[in-house]
């Protein structure tokens, strides 16, 4: 089969070029979305190192499989390379990545300046997120931050590639050309009002959105019924989040401790149930995968896996949700720079 052009690798200088026709990015991701594809992302756990090859021996097994590679920035509040070197190296060697900018560690000024310096270096989708508080990490002593929450982030990065303009007003002489998204958690009370906070963060300016670890597929259809009623599905690309469970006791462990996730018992005791949990979780997320492409609205996957990157690459291939494309996001040029 001839190699599927979405997935040349990105030249991070192209990014500064006018964007296709109704696209307000160079981003890959922001193509296939266009496309009507089933998108595909991942996100890249970041190392506890300042070694360059700990980043690219982690996006290694991710680049043939996902149309982008988030960056995640101190979730849970602990502390790792940050995002935005993350992003760098990627774009270095031609991948695609997403960078994920938190508001609890950067006021206006840095996460203004953050998103000129990210795009001058080829980054083109942002998430915006208002970030898990401090408590929750291993140095709950920090000052948080919180200038901005989500809301207010999304409407900055709208004004700065819109209107060419800082906060203040001061002109930017090359504004960011970014494809702009936000997190939703649909699988959390209070349910009623998890579409109407998706629909304030699209008039904020989301063009997409990924979603946290969704095991309650019921729930989750309500969810996006809602979101239908509202015609948010036409406004914004939806990507599910899905992950592989470990194990039942993992799961119950997340149930109890990572806001924002909901484990329904049926999907505990299936693990419970099986002789090889690890094996009975894989082929749980493979069939959320599968379930989730058949839902109304959904554009896409964002498979997570903490540290585990080839198991995300081994259900993205396995659920059979490329339909045979190439997403041979890394290239020669790639390659040449990884060796
Ligand atoms: C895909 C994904 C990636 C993530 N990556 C990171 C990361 O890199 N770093 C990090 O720190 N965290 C990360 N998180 C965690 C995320 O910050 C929390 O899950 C957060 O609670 C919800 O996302 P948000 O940041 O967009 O918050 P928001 O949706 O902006 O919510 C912020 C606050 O508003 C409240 N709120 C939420 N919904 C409503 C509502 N309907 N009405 C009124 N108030 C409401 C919440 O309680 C919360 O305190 C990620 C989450 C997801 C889903």
């Amino acid at each position: 089969m001839a190699q599927d052009s979405l997935f040349d690798p990105i030249d991070p200088l192209k990014v500064h070029t006018k964007p296709p026709e109704g696209h307000s990015s160079n981003s890959r991701l922001e193509r296939v979305l266009r496309q009507g594809r089933f998108a595909v992302t991942s996100e890249l756990n970041p190392p506890d190192s300042a070694n360059p090859e700990d980043v690219y021996d982690a996006a290694r097994p991710l680049s043939e499989v996902v149309d982008s590679i988030n960056a995640t920035d101190a979730s849970g509040a602990n502390c790792h390379m940050s995002s935005l070197g993350i992003c760098s190296l990627l774009t270095r060697v031609g991948y695609s990545p997403v960078l994920q900018i938190s508001c609890r560690d950067r006021n206006r000024i840095a996460i203004q300046g953050d998103v000129l310096g990210a795009a001058s270096v080829g980054v083109a989708n942002i998430l915006c997120l208002t970030g898990d508080g401090v408590g929750v990490g291993d140095q709950p002593g920090a000052k948080p931050v919180f200038d901005f929450d989500s809301i207010s982030l999304l409407r900055t990065l709208r004004t700065m590639r819109d209107d060419s303009m800082f906060l203040s007003g001061r002109k930017i002489t090359q504004p960011p050309r970014i494809f702009i998204g936000a997190a939703e958690n649909p699988c959390i009370p209070p349910y009623e009002v998890r579409a109407e906070r998706l629909k304030k963060k699209v008039e904020a300016g989301a063009q997409f959105i990924q979603t946290n670890y969704i095991y309650d597929v019921p729930r989750f259809e309500r969810f996006m019924a809602r979101v239908r009623d509202l015609g948010l599905d036409d406004k914004v690309f939806i990507l599910a989040g899905v992950g592989p469970l470990a194990s039942a006791r993992a799961a119950k462990w997340m149930r109890a401790n990572v806001p924002g996730i909901h484990v329904p018992d049926h999907v505990i005791e299936r693990l419970e149930g099986a002789e090889k949990q690890g094996e009975e979780g894989k082929r749980i997320c493979i069939e959320l995968i599968q379930q989730m492409r058949e839902i109304k609205g959904v554009s896409g996957v964002h498979v997570m896996a903490y540290r585990r990157e080839e198991l995300v690459s081994e259900i993205i291939q396995e659920s059979g949700v490329l339909e045979g494309r190439h997403a041979a996001l890394r290239g020669r040029r790639a390659r040449k720079l990884e060796t």
